[in-house]
């Protein structure tokens, strides 16, 4: 026998007939039972609590107690509630009986009793306790799962008219569980004036038709937050077909509408400004569009650019930026809501402004009578800039720039107009900002013309198409050429030779500049070396840098290749930078140009003048000269503050342990001026212009052989 397997049940036996408790004990302990017993009231509660009994074998009449009563006080303890009782009575007293059930008891047996059935018998109460225990805690499963999910289940009898449901119910419809609508009636009155009608018709609906159906309403609950509920219903038929039973579920979706409405909000709403974002305006665009089409109406995209965003944002940090945003976007919405002009009665949603992201803002004008009406607006918008913002307690001045693109004039596709718009706008920029215009066939042409270049700056790094003239820089005491500035020329195969200042800029905008530098770096030492032998060991050759290179993290190996490639020693070198390209990242800059000049690599700032750098910032960074800008030297012996200007330069550099040169010498007087105000190196027309390999060899044996100390070298 397996008195100890933990699964073992356990019987408590109370009776005072000794013989009879020890024959039930034996005969249980035979079956697998766990047995304690006791004799009398006390011992049955002392054990009852000990033992915690799977079922208990009671007798009615004990010598301290009635069973009776004892069966009662167990029921009442939680840990009996729902324990099985089985009571044992005498044959002779079966009054008795009816007053177990009374006192809660499961079952009775009957002395003398009848062993063989009575394992069974126990055996059977305690599977249907078992049984009810598990339904018990499902139901008890169900109703948290319920109360959890605000979920009700109901259901309503037509004939009899009874209503039955969960707890949920009464919570959903009344703030009061357990409660239910006696009637359909009494269930409409819980829906809120507005929806009643609705639900009502849905439900009569329903029952005509006998196919199932869903709704949402809101509940009147007499407060101000609306409570939403959903309403599931399906109708149950009788044999005959005919409709007897509904019955359905309740829900509270309150907080799952307010998610939603969240979800919504954050995929089509902009979380700085509030206003509809890119996505949304998208889904707007083309809904408008098709109204348009369809109804053969002008619609307008006028596209918003703030001119000052990135600088504010740069220097006053994404708060201030932030805030910007918000102040223009409650200007822009004033602005529309002024318009009149272009507001026509019957257009749905005549404006829609959104934030298409960064500082750019789209305004969408539905159902415009005539382009010229768009043209009212971004005028009005742009008035909206006259005053200053106040941001962070200072008032700012911001203006913006206005690109318009209308349909059908402009574009009849989404993508297009969205495309003109932008371009109208980017012409505003490159015009000096602060206006609006619209759309041209020649703003299209141009930056066709534009994407054309780029794929064939492309292709020109890839076909060699590139070409380095040198123009000599001589130095100012002796008249010696010293060196050479490397400037690039691009052979184009229709175009011809194209300078600079031409593919440069689009070089740099499409990030070709990095691949086309390298090669500038290459190329030029390779010259350099090719000329060795006819050129002073000291000679040196100056490459122009663009800012894309210099924030390159390969620039440093760049160099050293091409140098270790070439075999020229770096001091042979010097790279030219600008002063706009330092104004970045300082700390970044100042370990570019210290492991640069680690290696000996001279470097040059230039266009010096042009910039914002003062010569106090100037003297942090290890450079090793100053090219003053043509522009100065242009006038310097008509404008006398042109010539302070070179002179005070000159001396500061000086002062600074820097050499200056000066670019773009073409006359003999500046020439002069320059010397005389101290300038190192000259450089311009006057000796040279740029010329391609052969031609500055040429030129270079002329001009020595021009100052004598002959010595030719070959071109
Ligand atoms: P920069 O570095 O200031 O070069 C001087 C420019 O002035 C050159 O124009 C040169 O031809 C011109 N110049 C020289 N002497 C005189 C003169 O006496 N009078 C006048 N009016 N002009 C003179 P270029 O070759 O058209 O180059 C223009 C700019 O393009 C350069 O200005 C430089 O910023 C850039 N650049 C040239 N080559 C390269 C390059 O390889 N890489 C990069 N990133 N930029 C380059
Ligand atoms: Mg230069
Ligand atoms: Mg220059």
């Amino acid at each position: 026998m397996n008195k100890l397997t933990p699964s073992a049940p356990r019987a408590l036996v109370v009776d005072d007939d000794l013989v009879v408790r020890i024959a039930l004990v034996d005969y249980l302990e035979e079956a697998g039972f766990e047995v304690e017993e006791a004799e009398n009231g006390a011992q049955c509660l002392a054990a009852f609590e000990a033992q915690r009994p799977d079922i208990l074998l009671l007798d009615v009449s004990l010598p301290d107690a009635d069973g009776l009563e004892l069966c009662e006080q167990i029921r009442a303890r939680t840990t009996g509630a729902h324990l099985p009782i089985v009571m044992i009575t005498g044959r002779d007293d079966l009054a008795s009986v009816e007053r177990a059930y009374r006192a809660g008891a499961t079952d009775f047996i009957i002395k003398p009793l009848n062993f063989n059935l009575l394992i069974h018998r126990l055996q059977f109460v305690m599977r249907a306790q078992q049984t009810a225990e598990q339904l018990r805690q499902s139901q008890s499963n169900l109703a948290h799962a319920q109360r959890i999910a605000r979920l009700g289940a109901w259901e309503y009898n037509f004939n009899s008219g009874a209503v039955t449901g969960s707890d949920e119910v009464g919570q959903v419809l009344a703030g009061q569980r357990g409660w239910l609508p006696a009637t359909p009636e009494d269930f409409l009155a819980r829906v809120c004036a507005e929806d009643r009608e609705r639900v009502r018709e849905a439900l009569s609906t329903g029952v005509r038709s006998g196919e199932a159906f869903d709704i949402d309403f809101r509940v009147a609950n007499g407060s101000d937050d609306d409570v939403h509920a959903h309403l599931d219903v399906e109708y149950l038929r009788d044999g005959a077909g005919h409709i007897t039973r509904m019955r359905g579920s309740l829900q509270d979706v309150t907080e799952h509408r307010a998610t939603q409405a969240r979800i919504h909000e954050l995929a089509f709403y902009d979380a700085v400004t509030g206003l509809p974002n890119r996505t949304y305006f998208r889904e707007r665009l083309s809904a408008s569009l098709a109204i348009a089409e369809r109804r053969n109406r002008r619609l307008a995209l006028l596209f918003v650019d703030l001119d000052q965003f990135k600088r504010i944002n740069d220097s006053w940090g994404h708060h201030v930026g932030d805030e910007l945003l918000c102040q223009v976007a409650g200007r822009l919405g004033e602005a529309l809501r002024r318009s009149d002009v272009v507001c026509r009665f019957d257009a749905q949603e005549k404006t829609t402004l959104a934030r298409l992201g960064g500082d750019e803002f789209v305004i969408l004008l539905n159902d415009i009578e005539r382009p010229e009406n768009a043209g009212a607006t971004a005028q009005r918008v742009l008035d909206q800039f006259k005053q200053p913002f106040m941001l962070d307690g200072n008032e700012v001045f911001v203006s913006g720039s206005i690109g318009i693109a209308v349909y059908p004039d402009d574009a009849t596709d989404e993508h297009t107009l969205l495309k003109h718009g932008d371009l109208a706008m980017y012409q505003v920029k490159q015009e000096g900002r602060n206006g609006y215009s619209f759309f041209t066939a020649d703003m299209n042409t141009r930056a066709m013309e534009r994407l054309n270049m780029e794929a064939s700056l492309r292709r020109a790094v890839e076909r060699e198409e590139f070409r380095l003239f040198y123009q000599p820089k001589i130095a100012a005491a002796s008249g010696e050429v010293i060196g050479a500035e490397a400037l690039i020329r691009w052979q184009h195969p229709d175009l011809g030779l194209i300078g600079p200042q031409q593919f440069i800029p689009i070089a740099e905008d499409c990030g070709v500049i990095v691949a086309i530098g390298t090669w500038v770096i290459h190329e030029a030492c390779r010259q350099l070396a090719a000329w060795s032998g006819d050129l002073p060991a000291d000679f040196q050759m100056s490459v122009n840098l663009s800012a894309a290179q210099f924030a390159q993290t390969e620039l440093v190996e760049v160099v050293d290749e091409a140098l270790a490639t070439a075999g020229v020693a770096p001091a042979q070198l010097q790279l030219e930078l600008t002063e706009t390209m330092l104004m970045g990242d300082v700390r970044r800059a100042l370990q570019l140009l210290h492991s640069l000049r680690d290696r000996g690599v001279a470097l040059a700032i230039d266009d010096f003048g042009t910039g914002y750098s003062s010569l106090n910032y100037l003297k942090r960074l290890p450079i090793t000269c100053l090219k003053i800008d043509r522009s100065f030297v242009r006038d310097v012996n008509n404008d006398p503050r042109d010539a302070a200007i070179v002179r005070s330069t000159v001396a500061l550099a000086h002062n600074l342990g820097l050499s200056v040169v000066a670019e773009g010498i073409e006359t003999e007087q500046q020439r002069d001026a320059l010397i005389s105000f101290g300038g190192d190196e000259l450089q311009g027309y006057l000796y040279s212009p740029p010329l391609p390999p052969p031609a500055f060899i040429e030129w270079l044996n002329n001009y020595r052989g021009a100052r004598a100390p002959l010595r030719r070298v070959a071109g």
